[in-house]
């Protein structure tokens, strides 16, 4: 069936690109390996619900968020299997995590007594991913109280509630062609792991996107996101496919006089006779303000640019060398129309920014439309 497209902006997301995207992530990792994608922040904005459904058949290891509601909306959608939080979390969302079988993070040892107290009171039991600060500096328990923190992780479990399922660290630098540390903060890790006897079962995981082609077998397991999603990892790294397509129409189409100012601040003037298209996306569907007269867009195959200020509602492009525009018509803010393409990283970098805000800026606004089509 074909559902008819939105008449104002839409983001088109390609599911067979976002799962050869999770293939060549786990051959990166290796046959068997652990490879729990992210899906935080909304599935980097493309719908987290609907990245599970396309990737489940894959049989990943389970799905990461950032936070317990997050992990507690994919639970209220059916979703199943392991979900981790791997972002600090607070006492007070202890009950949640139980309540929805999240398995937490733990930067501080100090709370595991409560969080197992807890999940015995639920008569249940949480897992834990025991997180190693070896260079990131914003979560982590730091290598020198590692030893300290395993043995109260293993007090606490032997109490009953908790279930020690990883140990992990997270890569500042991985996208970085001969960064400082990807090596080091896996040694490190790994080195952490065999000081304090990391009991077998325990999965270790340090790779990020980026971190799985770099790092492969050697990184244990590995919570890939912006590849999955169309991001790039770095120059010298393999490109993803193209994962998602922002589109707006033409809401109208103006022939304008020499010297006619556009927008709020009236920042563009006509520099002749010109013709104007006015897009239906704005700021308020994600689109970054920084672009207005200095992003570009696709239309009719042909690369147009952004004029004047970007409206919160609407956009404004100079169409003047392009024949047979007109209201409807469809233009690509990222993705492809013909033989012309404006990549999410090229956008990006554009904006001043990089493909990750881009995706987690875009807002419910714009529908997202899933296609298994090729
Ligand atoms: C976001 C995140 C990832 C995914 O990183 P990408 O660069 O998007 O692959 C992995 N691990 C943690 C802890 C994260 O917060």
């Amino acid at each position: 069936m074909h559902t008819p497209l939105p008449t104002r902006a839409w983001i088109e997301v390609h599911a067979p690109a976002l799962r050869r995207n999770y293939r060549r992530v786990s051959a990166a990792m290796g046959e068997g390996a652990w490879v729990m994608p992210m899906v935080k922040a909304d599935g980097y904005g493309l719908g987290a619900v609907e990245v599970v459904r396309a990737l489940e058949a894959e049989a990943p290891a389970g799905w990461g968020v950032a936070t317990v509601a997050e992990g507690a909306a994919l639970r209220g959608r059916g979703v199943d299997g392991p979900i981790g939080v791997f972002t600090p979390v607070l006492a007070a969302d202890f009950p949640d995590a139980v309540a929805h079988r999240l398995d937490v993070a733990i930067s501080d040892a100090t709370l595991l007594e409560g969080l197992a107290a807890v999940a015995r009171a639920e008569g249940g039991s949480v897992g834990v991913h025991l997180e190693v600060d070896t260079g990131m500096g914003r979560a982590g328990v730091e290598i020198a109280a590692l030893d300290g923190a395993a043995d109260e992780l293993r007090r606490c479990v032997a109490l009953g509630g908790l279930r020690w399922v990883g140990m992990f660290t997270h890569l500042h630098s991985a996208d970085e062609q001969g960064g400082p540390g990807a090596r080091e903060q896996l040694d490190a890790l790994r080195s952490a792991a065999a000081r304090i006897e990391l009991p077998s079962g325990v999965q270790l995981h340090a790779a990020n996107s980026a971190g799985a082609f770099r790092l492969g077998a050697a990184a244990a397991g590995a919570r890939p996101g912006i590849f999955l999603y169309g991001g790039s990892i770095g120059s010298e790294l393999p490109p993803p496919e193209p994962v998602a397509s922002i589109r707006a129409r033409v809401v109208r189409v103006a022939e304008v006089a020499p010297g006619t100012p556009l927008g709020y601040g009236a920042t563009y003037r006509a520099s002749g006779p010109e013709r104007w298209a006015t897009l239906g996306i704005g700021y308020g569907d994600g689109l970054p303000r920084i672009l207005g007269n200095r992003g570009e867009v696709l239309i009719a195959g042909r690369r147009v640019p952004i004029i004047g200020r970007i409206s919160m509602d609407v956009t404004v492009v100079n169409i003047s060398g392009v024949p047979g525009v007109e209201a409807g018509n469809v233009a690509t803010l990222v993705g492809r129309d013909g033989r012309e393409e404006l990549t999410l990283d090229e956008v990006a970098t554009r904006a001043g920014t990089i493909s990750y805000e881009i995706l987690a800026g875009l807002s419910p606004r714009l529908p997202r439309i899933w296609t298994e089509a090729e």
